[in-house]
C-alpha cells in the first residue's frame, strides 16, 4: 500500500480490464457516484488498456450510470493489451492520462490487470486501487469476486436442467464449467447442484476413483450421475474426460460445455451488492490516499489489502468444502 496527497485529486478515471465480468457495470456505478457524491470529476477509460493507450476518454455524470446496475459485460467495454507489458507503453498511457487531466484510477478486473496497474503506479506515481472483478474468484486477497456469484447461479440452473434429463434417460453426463487455474465455480456447483464428482486442480481425483464412484451409486440403484468438471488451462477437457471413462469402464458419458453463457446475464443481487460496496470503497480508499492496493471482503467487511500483499499468490478453495462435497456424494 502507498499513501499519496489525496488533495491532490481532482478527476478519477475508472476502467474495466481483462476477462468480462457480470457486476462490472454496477462497480462502475458505483465508483463513479461516490466519486461524483464528493465532488470529483469522473471519466471513462474505453476498453482497458488499449483505451489508456489510444487515449479513449469519456466524461462520466450521474445520468450516464443510470440503467446499467442490471445488465451484465462493461458499458465501459474491456480489453487485453500485450503491450502494455512494455515500460514504453506504460510510459505512453501515464502521458495520456496527465494530459486527459486523470489524477488516479479505479481498475475493475483481475490479477492481470492489478499487474498492470501496479507497474503503471510503481513507474509514473499513478494512484490506483483495483476492484476485484472476474467470474473465477481467483483473486488473493478477497473472499469473493464480482461475477463468481452470477456464474456459479448459471451453471447451476444449467446443471439442474441437465439433471432432468439425466434421470430420464438414465445417462452419465460431464458438464465443464469455467475456472482456469482454480476450482471455486466448480466446487460451489458441484456442492449446489448434488453433483458426483467435481475434477478441478486442488482436488486430485482420478478417472478410476471416478469410475469406482459411478459403480457404487449403480451398486444403490442409481442410473444417473453427474461429474462436474473445471475447464482449467484448454477448454474441451470434459470430452478427455469422458474418453478416459469410456475406455477403462466402458460407460459412455454426455458431455456439456456450459462456456461463455457463464459470463454474461444480469449480476445477481449479491454481486450488484460486492460491486457496490467494492466499487464505494475504491474510491473511499483514494480520498483517504491510498492506493496499489484491492478493494475486497474479508469475513464480510470491506478492506484494503495492498497489491504487494495479494498478487501473485494463489487463493485454493478451502479444504472444508471440498471434503463436504465428498462426503455428500459418497
Ligand atoms: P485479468 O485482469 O482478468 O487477470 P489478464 O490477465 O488478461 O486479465 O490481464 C489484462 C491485461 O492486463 C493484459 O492484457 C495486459 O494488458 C495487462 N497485464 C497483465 N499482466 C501484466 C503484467 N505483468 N505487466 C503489465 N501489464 C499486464
Amino acid at each position: 500500500m502507498s499513501k499519496f496527497p489525496a488533495d491532490q485529486i481532482k478527476t478519477i478515471g475508472i476502467y474495466t480490464s481483462g476477462g468480462d465480468a457480470p457486476g462490472m457495470n454496477a462497480a462502475i456505478r458505483s465508483a463513479a457516484r461516490i466519486a461524483l457524491y464528493h465532488g470529483l470529476d469522473v471519466r471513462g477509460i474505453v476498453g482497458g488498456y488499449p483505451g489508456m493507450l489510444s487515449g479513449e476518454f469519456v466524461p462520466i455524470t450521474q445520468g450516464s450510470m443510470g440503467n446499467i446496475l442490471q445488465r451484465g459485460g462493461t458499458i465501459l467495454k474491456t480489453g487485453r493489451s500485450p503491450e502494455f507489458h512494455q515500460a514504453d507503453a506504460r510510459a505512453k498511457a501515464a502521458a495520456n492520462l496527465r494530459a486527459a487531466g486523470i489524477d488516479a484510477l479505479v481498475c475493475i478486473g483481475g490479477d492481470g490487470s492489478f499487474a498492470g496497474a501496479r507497474l503503471l503506479h510503481q513507474e509514473h506515481r499513478v494512484p490506483i486501487v483495483g476492484v476485484p472483478g472476474t467470474i473465477d474468484n481467483d483473486v488473493f486477497g478477497t473472499d469473493f469476486t464480482i461475477g463468481f456469484d452470477t456464474a456459479v447461479n448459471i451453471a447451476l440452473e444449467a446443471i439442474d436442467r441437465i439433471r432432468d434429463t439425466a434421470a430420464s434417460h438414465d445417462r452419465l453426463f460431464i458438464v465443464e464449467v469455467m475456472g482456469r487455474d482454480s476450482g471455486f465455480i466448480a466446487v460451489d456447483v458441484g456442492v449446489a447442484g448434488g453433483a458426483e464428482e467435481i475434477f478441478f486442480p486442488e482436488n486430485a481425483v482420478t478417472v478410476d476413483e471416478a469410475i469406482d464412484h459411478i459403480r457404487r451409486g449403480m451398486a444403490r440403484g442409481k442410473k444417473s450421475s453427474i461429474l462436474i468438471a473445471a475447464e482449467g488451462r484448454k477448454p474441451g477437457r470434459a470430452y478427455d474426460l469422458a474418453e478416459a471413462i469410456r475406455k477403462k469402464s466402458g460407460f459412455e458419458a454426455k458431455v456439456c460445455i456450459l462456456g461463455h453463457v457463464q459470463r454474461g446475464g444480469s449480476p445477481t443481487a449479491a454481486d450488484r451488492i460486492l460491486a457496490s460496496r467494492l466499487g464505494a470503497a475504491a474510491v473511499d480508499a483514494l480520498r483517504r490516499g491510498e492506493c496499489d492496493c484491492l478493494a475486497g471482503v474479508k469475513g464480510g467487511q470491506v478492506v484494503t489489502v495492498p497489491f504487494e500483499q495479494a498478487l501473485g499468490k494463489k487463493k485454493t478453495v478451502g479444504r472444508e468444502l471440498i471434503e463436504l462435497a465428498r462426503m455428500l456424494s459418497y
